[in-house]
């Protein structure tokens, strides 16, 4: 999963980038409107942290352009103390969430968890693939109550391919959501992070799609789809 923080506060935006990475998210940072748009407009985020008050262009200016643009992605605003009409005008622009500052990065972390699987159709922060645990609350995984040990780019790739479990994922598709936008992409990579990975979930997890790219399956419904067939 891969977040956007657009926030001018340069100690905040560095302290909330640490710890979406320590929480297992690909982190992108922009310090003023303009960038802060941009980004949002060119890469595909699984949610973004949006700040109100901004250099170059407001927050609620950003919201309404990425929403007019039919730009998705579900945004949490970050707003001012006291400040009541600036959540109203949030959520008329576009929000999905707001915090209002100073709020404790944990909070933080729970609604961004809420976003984001809420978007991908998921109801708690645990996913139970047939003995295959996905925790995206404690960046875990765990097979048949086991927990196996992941690097931060394999468990990115295992949570996002579980999140859209049963569903064929291009590797440009992989790349964009688990890589930052610093990070030296080569999509071969993911060939090789797909490959260490089934070796630690069992082999037979991980569908190679010819020409597409990779499905996560979900052993019971592929046996209903058996059943059925
Ligand atoms: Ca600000």
């Amino acid at each position: 999963m891969r977040i956007l923080i657009v926030e001018d506060d340069l100690d905040l935006s560095r302290q909330l980038s640490e710890a979406l990475k320590d929480a297992g998210y690909a982190v992108d940072v922009a310090n003023d409107g303009e960038e802060g748009h941009f980004l949002g407009d060119t890469e595909p985020y699984d949610a973004v942290v949006l700040d109100l008050g901004l250099p170059v262009i407001d927050g609620i200016s950003i919201l309404q352009k990425w929403r007019a643009d039919g730009k998705k992605f579900p945004v949490i605003i970050l707003t001012a103390r006291d400040q009541w009409s600036e959540k109203v005008s949030g959520f008329d622009a576009g929000a999905d969430d707001y915090l209002t500052k100073p709020f404790h990065t944990e909070e933080l972390l729970a609604r961004l968890r809420a976003l984001v699987r809420r978007a991908a159709g998921h109801t708690t922060d645990t996913i139970d693939i047939g003995g295959l645990m996905v925790d995206n609350r404690s960046a875990r995984a765990f097979v048949d109550g086991s927990p196996i040990k992941l690097t931060s780019h394999e468990f990115r790739l295992l949570s996002y391919m579980a999140m859209h479990v049963g569903r064929v994922i291009s590797r440009t598709e992989l790349v964009e959501h688990i890589y930052d936008q610093d990070f030296d992409r080569d999509s071969n990579t993911i060939e090789v992070f797909v490959g260490r990975l089934r070796r630690k979930i069992g082999v037979d997890r991980i569908e190679t799609v010819r020409g597409l790219g990779y499905r996560l399956l979900d052993p019971s419904k592929d046996l209903e789809q058996a059943e059925e067939d």
